[in-house]
């Protein structure tokens, strides 16, 4: 789990053995990415549970999409970089604007670039994009890795599964990211979905409603009221 390697490490560097600073360095890099690991998997855990229990609670503000993508990538491009991968924002428009919770949406990007990350092999390249499509804000993450077969494609989004290959079962992992990642993408009104990638690897988007086309229904109630 990553919380040996992080205690491993942690205890390398008490001890002092290692005097090497830019062995030094990776350690600390390590462990810094491993506890970004290991907080995605406790947020997954977490939310898995309330989520099964309907006791999840979002706290919804206008929010621009883009730039949170923006954030999350940045967050993320050290550990990924270190990993191997090239790594691309391409923005559209900006901003984006949605009535989002804005950890909730972190938690699902973060979910999708790990997965990118953990099913690529030796093409490493992830490609981040965001804005605003027919009226309504998205975000999508293609890799070139392994890629889902068409009969697996339906399935992932489920509880607990995970495609039973080779591949797959060489990586850790614990079936519920997409399964979540779902959820909370449609506790805001929009639809995560996934197709192959054009030249192999997948793509998997979210799209929202923008926060314009959210007040509409609001107005149009307010203005019942009054007649
Ligand atoms: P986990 O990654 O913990 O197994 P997920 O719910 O995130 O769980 O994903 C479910 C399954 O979908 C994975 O086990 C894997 O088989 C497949 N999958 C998800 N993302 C990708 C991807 N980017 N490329 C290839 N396969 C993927």
């Amino acid at each position: 789990t990553p919380l040996t390697s992080i205690r491993m490490f942690a205890e390398m560097l008490r001890d002092g053995r290692q005097t090497d600073p830019v062995r030094r360095q990776r350690y600390l890099d390590l462990m810094v990415a491993e506890s970004g690991r290991l907080t995605r998997l406790v947020n997954n855990v977490l939310d898995f549970s309330q989520l099964e229990q309907g006791r999840k609670r979002y706290t919804m503000r206008e929010t621009d999409l883009v730039g949170l993508c923006r954030g999350v990538l940045e967050a993320e491009r050290p550990r990924l970089e270190l990993a191997g991968f090239a790594v691309t924002f391409s923005p559209a428009v900006e901003p984006a604007p949605v009535f989002a919770d804005e950890d909730a949406l972190r938690q699902v990007l973060g979910n999708l670039l790990s997965n990118a990350e953990k099913y690529s092999t030796d093409r490493r390249d992830i490609v981040v994009e965001a804005g605003m499509a027919g009226g309504r804000a998205f975000f999508r993450v293609l890799d070139r890795g392994i890629g889902i077969a068409p009969e697996h494609a339906t399935r992932i989004f489920r509880e607990f599964y995970r495609v039973d290959d080779t591949l797959t079962t060489r990586v850790k992992g614990t079936g519920l990211g997409l399964s979540i990642a779902r959820r909370i993408v449609r506790d805001h009104g929009g639809e995560l979905s996934y197709e192959p990638r054009e030249g192999g690897g997948s793509a998997f988007g979210a799209a929202f409603p923008s926060a314009a086309e959210r007040a509409k229904p609001q107005r149009r109630r307010r203005g019942e009221d009054t007649a």
